[in-house]
């Protein structure tokens, strides 16, 4: 079997690449290791308005269960920021129907999608890694040998260009030499009863509940959240139990944290665990292959969400492989286009997302307590609801920085405002 570009993984970014490849002219194969598209599935599901607009739908009642505005920041002492957006910044949606929402919409492209198919490895001569010695420039265009397994059959396909769309844990990565993204948070969450303050609005505990990153609620309606946390990767132990995994965070969190405690009544109706990478890597292309999504470590730094910057970034890889296939050079130079163009769209917010990611992990309680009282005044609050924005906090910090305010801020951050343009 032969086609111009097989994407491996029909999550939201493997979809949106093999529909983006299938528009640019491209024979495309979508590969999907389960038996289901969207499941199982590990996400809060909050996504900014604009992530869904990057991937060319309207808000539908199949897939968004609810609709927020704004954010009440928790501070480990109790004091709570209120952040209001006055507007709906982010949708809660059903994953899966938004996961099967995009895969519908690649295959009414021609996208060919084979579910229970998991790639298994590339044939000898794909890697960069092994014989050691410099390709010539006929092998570095010579079609990928994806060895698959097909309801347990094995097969091999024969694609001009793969795209690694195939999540944190990406084997695609591995197979063309990358390697998975480096830096990796253990997440958790479950899906429980929860009495909402109010549900146009999420809440966030930065500090101890969650060293490193931060705790969450997000309503799906009055009644119900999702609540969950994230870790610094070395904090977590790695078998999942025990004092520091976030198992044990996540249960402190609903049973310690008086908030939450008096408005969880027990009980859980899903239950999520899974992996989000911080940090790019360092290069997402090679011979025949693209990285896209979280095989790609594009997630945001500072709220680990990868759906918008995942969507961005898949609709250049797609355009790029199909543009590449169909001019018959698949070669890691062709191929860096794509690195670039994303690169170009999305690095510099990446970059400054880490920085933040860095400096409030590593803040601690007791400085968490003062930064966020530092925040709570009319101005400055007034400020976030006019330049917050989910997907580029840069811009908020920009502002934030040559306001009025700058000088109680500078002393509130100390030098890092300063360190992050
Ligand atoms: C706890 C948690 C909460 C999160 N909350 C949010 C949020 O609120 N908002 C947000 O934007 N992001 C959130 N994220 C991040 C978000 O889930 C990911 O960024 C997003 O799913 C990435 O999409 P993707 O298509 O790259 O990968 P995935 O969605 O992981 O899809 C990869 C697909 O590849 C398939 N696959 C893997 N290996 C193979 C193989 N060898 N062969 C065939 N198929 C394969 C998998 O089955 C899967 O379907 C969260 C992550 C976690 C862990």
């Amino acid at each position: 079997m032969k086609y111009d570009v097989v994407v491996v993984g029909a999550g939201p970014v493997g979809s949106t690449a093999a529909r983006y490849a299938a528009m640019h002219g491209a024979e495309v194969l979508l590969l999907e290791e389960h038996a289901s598209i969207g499941s199982p599935v590990g996400c809060t599901g909050l996504l900014s308005t604009r992530a869904v607009e990057e991937c060319e739908l309207k808000p539908s009642d199949e897939f968004v269960f609810n609709s927020v505005r704004g954010a009440f920041v928790h501070a480990p002492g109790g004091q709570c920021l209120p952040i209001d957006g006055k507007q709906t910044k982010a949708y809660v949606v059903s994953r899966k129907n938004f996961d099967r929402t995009l895969a519908v919409m690649a295959v009414e492209e021609g996208v060919d999608l084979s579910l229970k198919t998991r790639a298994a490895g590339f044939e000898k001569g794909n890697s960069e890694t092994g014989s050691g010695k410099e390709r010539s420039d006929k092998e570095k265009s010579s079609p990928v040998k994806l060895k698959i397994l097909r309801s347990g059959k094995p097969e091999t396909i024969s694609a001009s260009v793969v795209i690694g769309a195939d999540g944190v844990k990406s084997q695609i990565a591995n197979y063309a030499g990358i390697g998975k993204p480096a830096r990796i948070l253990p997440g958790i969450q479950i899906e429980a009863p929860y009495a909402s303050e109010d549900s146009d609005f999420v809440e966030l505990f930065p500090g101890s509940s969650a060293p490193g990153f931060f705790a969450w609620t997000v309503p799906l309606d009055e009644k119900v959240s999702r609540i969950g946390l994230a870790l610094e990767p070395g904090i977590a132990c790695k078998n999942g139990s025990g004092e520091n995994s976030p198992l044990s965070y996540l249960e402190k969190f609903l049973h310690k944290n008086p908030h939450v405690k008096a408005r969880c009544s027990g009980g859980m109706l899903d239950f999520v665990l899974g992996g989000i990478p911080i940090g790019p890597q360092e290069k997402t292309f090679s011979d025949g292959v693209l990285l896209a999504g979280d095989a790609a470590g594009q997630t945001k730094p500072t709220s680990g969400g990868g759906i918008y910057t995942g969507a961005f970034a898949a609709k250049i890889a797609g355009k790029v492989a199909a543009e590449a296939a169909l001019e018959g050079d698949t070669s890691a130079q062709r191929l860096s286009e794509y690195d670039r163009l994303w690169r170009k769209g999305l690095a510099k917010e990446l970059e400054i997302g880490m920085k933040i990611h860095d400096y409030i992990g590593k803040l601690e309680d007791n400085q968490l307590n003062e930064l966020i009282g530092s925040l709570n005044t009319p101005s400055i609050l007034n400020m976030i609801t006019e330049y917050g924005d989910m997907d580029h906090p840069s811009v908020l910090m920009r502002k934030l920085m040559f306001s009025g305010n700058s000088f109680r801020l500078m002393k509130a951050f100390g030098t890092f405002l300063k360190t992050l343009f």
